[in-house]
């Protein structure tokens, strides 16, 4: 389902970047091949060079207000950054007194490019000085008193006027009032990278040192910024050479850059095409886009305050979804947005709205959309209409409740797996009975458990915790309360009235889900009240040996472990007999889904597990004593925390990573490669939802992430096809293309770069 609609690009994502105004690339190219010349030769090329340097420095003089400050080209604002620090740090070191603490201040929501350069100088300088972050308040508004109480001992202090993540703008008369107050003089950097263009600026009126810019922010070419330097504000040079920039700033200046900025600064003052819209109008555009977001997602939450913030940035979130998602849906929809900034913790999540102190979900949920003056009515109106697409899309996955959309939905029938980190949770639908049940449910998804089980029209038979878990608390409650809460069940929600059938002399208790039976099995160990549920057609409860779809085994075994035993109900010595007693029950092909997945391997098996875990060999071989596996087991636990950092790990890996064989195509291999091998399946492997809004024509069939492990399973004597997968970006598809090697598919590749980078 090619949608042309959905083809061309709604680029709202200005705050990274914007595209180059055609008129600003026009006049970089003719400067390119035209005025060539060196602005420092003196014939005639040069001069016609440098006339277009002294242009734009005297039309970005008019621009900010600079009055008798000076202007200097700079390659961004990461330079403009630096320039303004080293010169600020250099010439207050100079007047540092022994004995003295001093501090150097800084907005907690600034661009990193400041505390980072900020640490830097102060290091490499020996300034030591201690750096303190500025606290904001819910509306990432700075904190004066704290300025007042900090700033008299500060060296520099830097802010920003317009904030990259919120569009929240800072009172800088107030601030001004606020530092010159308490310390008239301290060095004062003002960020206006985001402000340029969006809020007036009259720099000479104001005491602010320095103030860097970047021309890609507002249709310029990347590698084109300048710097503010107000009139009697100290400077030392960042780049030295050959005295370019009347020696403040040296290297052969970029002409192209340049010519495309005089064109900018032609808008800015009015003086070009009229492209840039009015404050008035953008407010208005910003409008129609929050008010289709609250359409098409009731429960959207904005995360700033529209009255302190520029109108062309809107960040939100989506509650139940994660920044990711979101992104993912509305690139299928061919819509650029953007997530918080990726920090070093797993989950994205935006250090700004951390700081302004809102609730971690809507940080980890964070989406900012941002456009640029220059945006069209037209882009905002489909970008409004798209907006509508997205939350259809969702409700063809079921993932929100939409009247009148549930007839278009995804049917979900077998195995569908969620995930919050390294946890799992684990659905399974029997369709023809139109009967559920959820296993490991966790509190992050239970909403959206409930809309699947609402949207799927399924009856939930039970929510089943495969032991009492550590390190989250279950889902379960609010599964219960909505569809349970008539059902008698045990501490883990198996229900206390079910069938129970001897095999072998063996009582197993199991409920009915269609022509499927959910088989409970005790595997204690990892903790005492451990068990594993095996999911079988319910001819097998006639045999000897169960031959289970899915075995559900909790801790018992994950992916490139066992379970930890080093918790108070911990035992090494049950682990060792209920590895091997689900062993000697189960075949060992069979699909087994642990209820944590740290290295995004989705499910396992025996036979693989067996192959690279030699303690669970030799256990289940019975080629180790108990005593040796506890003791093998103990050594193992010893040092799990240490190893793997905050989050509670339930297993101690002996091994995380194995090395696999997939292929690696990009589009044109590919092409030819299909060519060749018209037998090979193209599976798209992204959710409904993103397939349903856009998808190539090559990639017929949809194989979400959520459901590999149903595939899998389906599949899994099947291991000789011809497997190629394709996502967003390449990385999904290198994630699904490694596990499904890892499990025995012997020809699985992957489109890399995925669809980004196959048009
Ligand atoms: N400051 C702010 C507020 C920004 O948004 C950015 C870019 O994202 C920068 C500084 C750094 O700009 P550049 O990467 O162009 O040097």
């Amino acid at each position: 389902m090619d949608n042309p609609e959905v083809l061309k690009q709604i680029y709202l994502d200005a705050n990274a970047t914007t595209p180059v105004l055609s008129s600003a690339a026009a006049a970089a190219m003719e400067t390119m091949e035209t005025m060539f010349g060196n602005p420092s030769s003196s014939h005639t090329s040069g001069l016609q060079a440098k006339q277009i340097m002294d242009q734009a420095r005297c039309k970005a003089i008019q621009v900010l207000g600079a009055g008798t400050g000076q202007v200097i080209f700079t390659s961004g604002a990461t330079e403009g950054i630096q320039t303004g620090i080293l010169s600020a740090l250099y010439a207050a070191k100079a007047k540092m007194k022994a004995g003295q603490s001093y501090s150097i201040l800084y907005g907690a929501t600034e661009h990193k490019a400041v505390p980072e350069s900020l640490k830097h100088w102060n290091r490499i300088l020996e300034v030591n000085a201690t750096i303190k972050a500025i606290p904001v308040d819910v509306q990432g508004k700075l904190d004066m008193e704290y300025i007042a109480n900090e700033v008299p001992d500060a060296l520099m202090i830097c802010t920003m006027a317009v904030n990259n993540e919120t569009g929240v703008y800072q009172d800088l008369s107030l601030l001004e009032q606020t530092i010159r107050t308490h310390n008239s003089d301290v060095y004062w950097m003002v960020d206006c990278v985001q402000a340029l263009g969006k809020t007036h600026l009259g720099l000479a009126d104001t005491t602010i040192d320095y103030a860097p810019f970047s021309g890609h922010k507002l249709y310029g070419p990347k590698g084109i910024g300048f710097v503010y330097i107000r009139e009697g504000a100290p400077f030392t040079p960042f780049i030295a050479g050959g005295g370019q920039e009347s020696g403040l700033r040296s290297g052969t200046e970029n002409l192209p850059g340049l010519a495309a900025l005089n064109v900018i600064f032609d808008e800015l003052l009015g003086q070009g095409s009229d492209v840039f819209s009015s404050t008035k109008v953008l407010s208005e555009l910003r409008a129609q886009l929050s008010t289709a977001l609250k359409t098409a997602f009731p429960t959207v939450v904005f995360n700033h305050n529209f009255d302190n913030s520029v109108p062309t940035t809107l960040n939100f979130s989506i509650p139940g979804f994660t920044s990711k998602e979101i992104m993912d849906l509305f690139d299928a929809a061919n819509m650029r947005v953007s997530s918080g900034s990726a920090c070093s913790s797993k989950v994205t999540r935006s250090f700004v709205l951390d700081a302004m102190g809102l609730e971690p979900w809507r940080s980890e949920s964070a989406i900012r959309m941002s456009f640029g003056p220059a945006v069209t009515q037209q882009q905002i109106t489909e970008a409004c209409d798209r907006i509508q697409h997205c939350a259809h899309a969702l409700g063809h996955s079921c993932l929100v409740s939409m009247d009148g959309v549930t007839n278009e939905r995804e049917e979900l029938d077998g195995l569908l797996q969620l995930k919050v980190g390294g946890s799992c949770c684990w659905v399974y639908a029997d369709k023809q009975s139109g009967k559920a049940v959820v296993i490991d449910p966790l509190v992050e998804v239970q909403e959206r458990l409930l809309t699947i089980l609402e949207c799927q029209k399924l009856s939930l038979v039970a929510a089943i915790d495969t032991h009492g878990h550590a390190d989250h608390t279950s889902g379960r409650v609010g599964l219960v309360q909505a569809h349970l809460s008539e059902q008698a069940c045990d501490p883990l929600g198996w229900p206390i009235q079910c069938d129970r059938i001897e095999i072998n002399k063996n009582v197993f208790s199991f409920i009915e889900l269609g022509e499927h039976c959910l088989v409970k099995v005790s595997t204690p160990g990892h903790t005492a009240d451990s068990i594993s549920l095996l999911l079988c057609d319910k001819s097998q409860l006639l045999k000897e040996k169960f031959v289970p779809e899915f075995t559900f085994c909790g801790d018992l075994i994950l992916m490139g472990s066992v379970g930890r035993t080093n918790f108070s109900t911990s035992d090494a010595a049950a682990m060792y007999c209920s590895l091997r007693n689900l062993a000697k029950i189960t075949n060992k092909q069979g699909v087994l889904c642990p209820s944590h997945d740290y290295h995004n391997e989705f499910v396992t098996t025996f036979d693989a597990e067996m192959n690279r875990n030699t303690l669970l060999e030799q256990a289940i071989e019975g080629r180790i004593s108990s005593a040796n596996f506890i003791k093998a087991k103990t050594s193992l636990d010893l040092h799990i925390d240490d190893e793997q950092g905050a989050e509670i790990m339930c297993g101690a890996f002996v091994e995380s990573c194995q090395k696999v064989q997939v292929s690696e195509y990009d589009s044109v291999a590919l092409t030819e490669h299909i060519e060749q091998h018209s037998d090979a399946t193209l599976i798209d492997i992204r959710e409904p939802h993103e397939y349903a809004l856009n998808h190539d024509q090559y990639f017929s069939k949809n194989v979400p992430l959520t459901r590999l492990a149903n595939f899998i399973a389906q599949q899994h004597n099947n291991m000789d096809q011809e497997l190629i997968l394709v996502c967003r970006s390449g990385s999904r598809s290198h994630i699904a293309a490694n596990a499904l090697a890892r499990l025995g598919f012997k020809h699985v590749g992957h489109l890399k770069g995925g669809y980004a980078l196959s048009h």
